[in-house]
């Protein structure tokens, strides 16, 4: 089934990407709203269709730890990616000072089964693991979203990525081939993420007036990796970020081995009211955007 624009209705904007906005939409057809991502390229025809093509093979896959997938259209040069619509936004929106070790396992067992899933079902490798990337919603689940599925879209976008905040592992830093990309890339990105949720701070200097970005890949390349606190984590939550933020690629776990850390498995057996937690997160968020 494809969808396409004048089955839509346009309802808010929920934010703005680097290549365009994202819009909640709703899909009159089927009664769903979705989040629609606009993926702003000046791409021919060929290299759009191709686009499309790939995203294809998410039609048949399915996991509870991966935002769900509607289809894509393209108008003019732009891509429209149409999505699983998460009514708590984004991690990086929710954390504020830091989140308790309790949450953070369960956000850490939904990415690290995401990125399994990814790797073992779709065989790609997420490639832009960071807490915005990281969608939850009013029910209290965290699934993942802008994972490299199509090698066309990857390309296009490559040309163009910068940021300010750098989650690239210091391996990839010196070396700049989308090519080389390997699955403990996204190990350590997802160990510098579970670092900036539990601490409510990404750790390297940020670019502003006096730094440059080229400070903070320095420290990333250089300087010994960030870790977390010992006065609100435990011994097992803070060794299994370390294990993560290895700067050695070859010496960071597998996500087998990751699900199998006692960090891990003691959440495993634990439950704990995400529901409670994005409610209240949520509605701190909210406050604090009516203050600014
Ligand atoms: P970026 O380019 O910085 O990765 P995105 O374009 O992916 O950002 O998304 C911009 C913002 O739109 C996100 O921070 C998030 O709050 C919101 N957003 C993205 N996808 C969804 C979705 N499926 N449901 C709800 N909100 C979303």
């Amino acid at each position: 089934y494809k969808i396409n624009m004048d089955e839509l209705r346009l309802e808010e904007e929920l934010g703005k990407g680097q290549f365009g906005t994202v819009q909640k939409v709703f899909h009159k057809p089927t009664n769903v709203t979705m989040a629609m991502k606009e993926i702003r390229l000046e791409l021919d025809e060929a290299k759009l269709n191709q686009i499309l093509m790939e995203l294809d093979i998410l039609h048949k896959s399915h996991s509870s730890y991966i935002v769900e997938f509607y289809g894509a259209f393209f108008i003019e040069s732009c891509v429209y990616y149409c999505m699983e619509y998460m009514d708590a936004g984004s991690l990086d929106k929710l954390y504020g000072a830091g989140v308790p070790e309790d949450v953070l396992a369960k956000i850490t067992i939904s990415i690290v089964k995401g990125l399994k899933f990814l790797k073992d079902e779709l065989r790609i490798i997420h490639r832009d693991v960071k807490p915005t990337n990281v969608l939850v919603n009013m029910q209290g689940e965290i699934k993942l979203c802008d994972f490299g599925v199509s090698g066309q879209l990857i390309q296009s976008l490559a040309k163009t990525n910068v940021g300010c905040q750098s989650y690239m592992a210091p391996e990839r830093i010196n070396q700049v081939e989308a090519s080389t990309y390997t699955v403990q890339s996204d190990v350590w990105s997802l160990g510098l993420s579970l670092l900036e949720l539990g601490t409510g701070k990404y750790p390297y200097p940020t670019p502003d007036k006096t730094t440059g970005i080229l400070a903070q890949l320095n420290a990333i390349v250089e300087g010994d990796p960030p870790s977390l606190p010992d006065d609100k984590f435990s011994e097992d939550c803070r060794d299994f970020v370390a294990q993560c933020l290895n700067k050695n690629p070859k010496a960071r776990p597998t996500y087998g081995e990751l699900l199998d850390h006692p960090f891990l498995q003691k959440y495993e057996e634990i439950e704990v009211d995400m529901k409670s937690w994005v409610e209240q997160a949520y509605n701190e968020r909210q406050d604090s955007y009516k203050k600014s």
